[in-house]
This record gives C-alpha cells, sequence and structure tokens, in this order.
C-alpha cells in the first residue's frame, strides 16, 4: 500500500475515465468488498447469470445474499436484459452483469432497468480488461466495475490482485475501509472487515503492464479475425461481437455439436482447448443449496454441451492451431 499501489490506482482510474479505483487481493474480493460496500447481505437478493466463472456466484453467498440466476443470450454468452424484469422482487438489491469471454454486456438495457426499479449494477470485468461498449470502457458504466489481475486474465499481475472502480464517492471511501481493518483515515476501526490489499510489487508490475493492455488485447483480436477468417467454413457457430463493441477475447469460444470428441482429438495434438464453463454455477453443489433459480436456464444448459475455448493470448500461434484442426478430418 505504497506509492505504487497509489499510482496504479490512480492510472487504473484514469484508464476508465472513472475517477477512484481502489486495489484489492482478487477479483473476488473487489466483487464482495463491492457488494459490502452497498450495504448488500442477509436477505438481500442480487441477479445474475449460472453461465460465468464461479467465483461470481459465490462471492454473492459469501455477502450472505441471494444469487438468483437468470439465463444469457445465446449468441453473446452474456445475461439477457429481457429476463431481468421478470425476477426483481423487494428483496432485489442489485444486478451483476459479467462481461464474459470479453463480450460487453447489453449496458443500456440494463442500465434503464436497474434505474427503473432503484437498482445498482456492478459489473463483472474480470475477463473484459479495456472491452469497450458503446465508446465507454466496461466497468465504467455501473455504480462499481471489479476487475481481478490473476496471472491469465487479460490485465495479469505474477500473484493475485484486483480492483474496484466507481465515480461514487461514498462507495470508493467505504471499500477504501474494508479492504484494511475497517479503518477510517485515522486508523480507527469503524466497521468488521476482512485485510484484502493490492500488494506492492504487483501493483508495480500492473503499472508497467497497463501501458500493453490495449496492443495486448489487439493482438488478441486480430488472433480472432485468423480464427474466424479460417473457420468460417466449418459448421461451427463462431463468436460474434454485439454491435458497436470491442470484445478483447479474454477466450475465443465457439459452439459445436461434437466438441467433446474434437477437444479430445486436439488434446491428442497437444492442443489445449478448454470448456468455460462445464458446469453452470448453479449446479456447484456449494452454491445449490443458496441460489434461486426462478425459471429453467435453457440456452445455459445447452451451451454447456456445446462451448469450446481455443487458445488465445497475445502470443497464440494460430497458424500451429489451424493446422492441428485441420488434421482431425
Ligand atoms: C477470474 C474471475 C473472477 C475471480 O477473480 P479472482 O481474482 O480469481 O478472485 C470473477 N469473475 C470472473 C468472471 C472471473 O473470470
Amino acid at each position: 500500500m505504497g506509492p505504487e499501489v497509489g499510482g496504479f490506482e490512480q492510472e487504473f482510474a484514469d484508464y476508465h475515465h472513472s475517477r477512484y479505483c481502489v486495489g484489492v487481493g482478487s477479483g473476488t474480493d473487489a466483487l464482495i468488498l463491492a457488494m459490502r460496500a452497498i450495504d448488500i447481505g442477509a436477505g438481500d437478493e442480487v441477479i445474475t447469470v449460472s453461465h460465468t466463472a464461479v467465483a461470481t456466484v459465490s462471492a454473492v453467498v459469501a455477502t450472505g445474499a441471494t444469487p438468483v440466476l437468470i439465463d444469457i443470450e445465446s449468441a453473446y454468452y452474456t445475461i439477457d436484459p429481457n429476463l431481468i424484469e421478470a425476477t426483481i422482487t423487494k428483496k432485489t438489491k442489485a444486478i451483476i452483469p459479467v462481461h464474459l469471454y470479453g463480450q460487453p454486456c447489453d449496458m443500456d438495457a440494463i442500465m434503464w432497468i436497474a434505474s427503473k426499479h432503484g437498482l445498482r449494477v456492478i459489473e463483472d470485468c474480470a475477463q473484459a480488461h479495456g472491452a469497450v461498449y458503446k465508446g465507454r470502457k466496461v466497468g465504467s458504466t455501473g455504480d462499481i466495475g471489479c476487475f481481478s489481475f490473476y496471472p491469465t486474465k487479460n490485465l495479469g499481475a505474477i500473484g493475485d490482485g484486483g480492483a474496484v472502480i466507481t465515480n461514487n464517492k461514498e462507495i470508493y471511501e467505504r471499500i477504501t475501509r474494508l479492504r484494511q481493518y475497517g479503518w477510517d483515515d485515522n486508523r480507527v476501526n469503524q466497521e468488521p472487515s476482512a485485510v484484502s490489499r493490492l500488494d506492492e510489487v504487483q501493483a508495480a508490475i500492473l503499472r508497467v503492464k497497463l501501458h500493453y493492455l490495449d496492443v495486448d488485447n489487439n493482438k488478441r483480436i486480430e488472433a480472432a479475425a485468423l480464427y474466424n477468417k479460417a473457420l468460417v467454413s466449418k459448421e461451427w457457430e463462431l463468436p460474434v461481437v454485439r454491435s458497436d463493441c470491442n470484445h478483447v477475447y479474454h477466450l475465443y469460444v465457439v459452439k459445436l455439436d461434437d466438441r467433446d470428441k474434437i477437444m479430445y482429438k486436439l488434446s491428442m495434438a497437444n492442443i489445449d482447448a478448454g470448456i468455460h464453463y462445464q458446469y453452470p454455477a448453479h449446479l456447484h453443489s456449494g452454491i445449490m443449496r443458496k441460489a434461486l433459480v426462478p425459471k429453467k436456464l435453457e440456452a445455459t444448459e445447452k451451451v454447456v454441451r456445446q462451448i469450446l475455448s481455443l487458445p488465445i493470448y497475445p502470443e497464440v500461434d494460430v497458424a500451429s492451431v489451424l493446422k492441428a484442426i485441420e488434421d482431425l478430418e
């Protein structure tokens, strides 16, 4: 919590044209502290998706609140705004859109519903650093944006780290307190809290790497374009980018019917394709008992059987992956 953390917070806030940034210990902590900062806890409901990293949903459970899990838009893999209003109750406090795989959610629709019902919006940006929705970086449209700097993320440290961004001074001050002993500016405890600091060494590395975030994202976008061009002739469903958005391809995900067979064959060719995610969050036993699933998640349950993530990162050798795919036939 020295000059590197302070410097990074300033630079990460500036990158988003946001007023404030608070560095924390992980992306999960960013979500938990964001919810705690707006007094979300036992008895409250938070609407999000089941098709996400389990961390999104387990963070809601960790606050004591009840996750209410709804379906996704199958083409974009993000929360279906048309399903939100039917699940709002008197207990609903917030919506957590997840910009999954690097694809921005339909923020206009989400913000409209939130403002109509007096709900907060906490953006889970752990897979979408630098993604753009209608000219605005993700994380800067909702009340709070939450980021992870786990090493594999688009902006990764060499260990754990996370951050929240916000334009709201009260939320900023509360999260600053909650990340360290519940301390106020005079180091007097004001409320019980955990400790979740961004480490000085991680911040120093993130300050250097932030300069390369857009460059690295562009390399991912170029790799995705090469995949798109080569795979268009196959009967696979390729990623669709929401209009007026920049998808930053944390993952390059295709849908195909013989997914398991293709994944196995690629693994035999030393190509490390993956499934994100094999289980919708509501099927994890720890969450199943705590979450509400008001309506069958038809799109979610269908896509988890079809999705395959091809290797993507700034240095990925697309040609060798494509060669391996060609050799499958
Ligand atoms: C990685 C991730 C998280 C959690 O981040 P950690 O730093 O690992 O705690 C939360 N949400 C999503 C969508 C993620 O991909």
